[in-house]
C-alpha cells in the first residue's frame, strides 16, 4: 500500500507528527519507508507501507493526517509499476529536459571515448544538428580481459568539457562499479558542472543487486537501465525497482535485444515489440537501443539499414528514448565500429526517427477517437 501525502508537506508540523506517530506503532510485521521527490515545483512524499497491508483499510488510511491517496499495490514492482488508480507521474525532469513516457530524446554518440579528437568532432555535429544530448562510454565492460577496457576517470574531464563547449546537457555513461558513480562526481564537480550525466547499469549488471542498490541510493542522476539479455521481462523489471526502493526513481528503462540464435542475423533478438508492454506495466520512460540489437550495418534490399529499421520500430511503437552508437571513424574505434552509424548519418537518422514518431502520434490519436466513438 502506498500513501501519497498532500504535496509539500510540512515536516514540522504537529498532523505530520502524528502521522509518523501512527506509522511507528502499526503491527511490527508492516513496515513504512519514505520516499520523497523534489520535482521542479512541487516536493511529493510517498510512504511504502511493506507487509501484509491486507488486513489495513484503505479508506480509515485515507483519514490519516497528512494523506491525499491511498493506493493499493498488489503487484510487483511497487515504486516503478503502474498500479491501479495510479495517477503518480511517468516523467521526470533532469538538466532541463522532459524524460517521459510522452517525450523522446535521442543520445547518439560513441559506444567508448577513444580519443578528444573524436569526442569532440562527435559534439560539434549533435550541437549542429540541434542535439542536447550524447552516449559516451569511459567505462566498458568487455567480454575478452585482453580488449579495451575504456579510459575510464582519465578521459572524464575532457569528455565534460567538451560536452559543456557544445552545449550538451545530458550524457548517457555506463557505470560498472560504484566508484565509477564518485569518480563521474567528483569530475563534474572539479569541472563546475558543465553538464549533466545519465549513469547507465548495462545488460551485463542488470542484476548486480549491490551496484543497483549504491546507484539507487543516489538521486542526483537518473539512471539508464538495460534490460537483462537472457532473463524475463519481469525479473528484469525488478531489478530496475531495487533502483526505486533504494530511493531513485528516475529510472529509463531500455531494450537492447535478448542473447539467442533465435536472432540470426542480428546481433540480439530485437524486443522493440516490448515498448508499450513496459510502458503499461510501469512508470518508465522506455528506451530503444538499436545499435547493440542489430550489431552490424546491414542494408536491406530497400536501401534502408536494419540499425534505422529497428529504430523506427521502436520508435512507432511509443519509445521514448534511442541509444545510438555513432563514429567519426569507425575503423579507428576501439568498441563496437562495426555497428556504428557515420556522421554523414546522423541528419538522415534523425528524419527517419521524426518520420517515426509522427506516425507514433497519428496512431495514438486515431486510438482516442476510436475508443472516444466506441
Ligand atoms: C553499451 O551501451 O555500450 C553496452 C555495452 O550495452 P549493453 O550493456 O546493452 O551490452
Ligand atoms: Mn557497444
Amino acid at each position: 500500500m502506498i500513501l501519497i501525502l498532500e504535496s509539500d508537506v510540512d515536516e514540522s508540523a504537529g498532523d505530520y507528527a502524528q502521522l509518523l506517530t501512527f506509522l511507528d506503532g502499526m503491527r511490527p510485521d508492516i513496515q513504512h519507508r519514505m520516499h520523497v521527490e523534489q520535482g521542479t515545483e512541487k516536493r511529493l512524499t510517498e510512504v511504502y507501507l511493506i507487509g501484509d497491508t491486507s488486513v489495513l483499510n484503505a479508506d480509515s488510511m485515507r483519514t490519516l493526517p497528512c494523506v491525499e491517496r491511498v493506493v493499493r499495490v498488489s503487484e510487483n514492482y511497487r515504486v516503478l509499476g503502474r498500479h491501479k488508480n495510479d495517477r503518480r507521474p511517468t516523467h521526470f525532469d533532469y538538466q532541463g529536459l522532459r524524460f517521459g513516457q510522452d517525450t523522446l530524446h535521442v543520445f547518439a554518440g560513441l559506444c567508448a571515448v577513444d580519443n578528444r579528437q573524436h569526442v569532440e568532432i562527435m559534439m560539434r555535429a549533435l550541437a549542429a544538428a540541434g542535439q542536447p544530448c550524447t552516449r559516451m562510454g569511459a567505462y566498458k565492460p568487455r567480454t575478452n580481459p585482453y580488449s579495451f577496457q575504456g579510459h575510464g576517470k582519465e578521459c572524464l574531464p575532457f569528455v565534460f568539457e567538451l560536452a559543456g563547449k557544445h552545449g550538451i546537457r545530458v550524457v548517457a555513461m555506463e557505470v560498472t562499479h560504484e566508484n565509477h558513480v564518485d569518480e563521474i562526481d567528483e569530475a563534474l564537480e572539479a569541472s563546475g558542472r558543465p553538464t549533466g550525466v545519465i549513469l547507465q547499469i548495462g545488460t551485463r549488471n542488470t542484476q548486480n543487486f549491490e551496484l543497483l542498490k549504491r546507484v539507487g541510493h543516489q538521486t542526483r542522476y537518473p539512471v539508464l537501465f538495460k534490460r537483462g539479455f537472457g532473463i524475463t521481462l519481469d525479473e528484469s523489471l525488478n531489478a530496475a525497482e531495487y533502483l526505486a526502493s533504494a530511493g531513485n526513481r528516475h529510472v529509463i528503462f531500455c531494450l537492447r535485444g535478448m542473447k539467442t540464435n533465435l536472432g540470426d542475423p542480428h546481433r540480439n533478438f530485437v524486443d522493440f515489440s516490448h515498448v508499450p508492454a513496459v510502458k503499461a506495466l510501469t512508470r518508465m520512460p522506455v528506451c530503444i537501443d538499436p545499435s547493440h540489437s542489430v550489431g552490424s550495418r546491414r542494408v536491406g534490399p530497400d536501401g534502408i539499414l536494419d540499425t534505422m529499421h529497428v529504430t523506427a520500430q521502436g520508435i512507432i511503437a511509443g519509445a521514448n528514448m534511442v541509444l545510438a552508437d555513432f563514429h567519426p571513424a569507425p575503423a579507428k574505434a576501439l568498441v563496437d565500429g562495426p555497428q556504428a552509424l557515420r556522421l554523414h548519418e546522423l541528419e538522415h537518422f534523425l528524419e527517419d526517427i521524426q518520420i517515426a514518431r509522427e506516425a507514433f502520434l497519428a496512431r495514438q490519436a486515431l486510438a482516442k477517437r476510436q475508443s472516444s466513438e466506441a
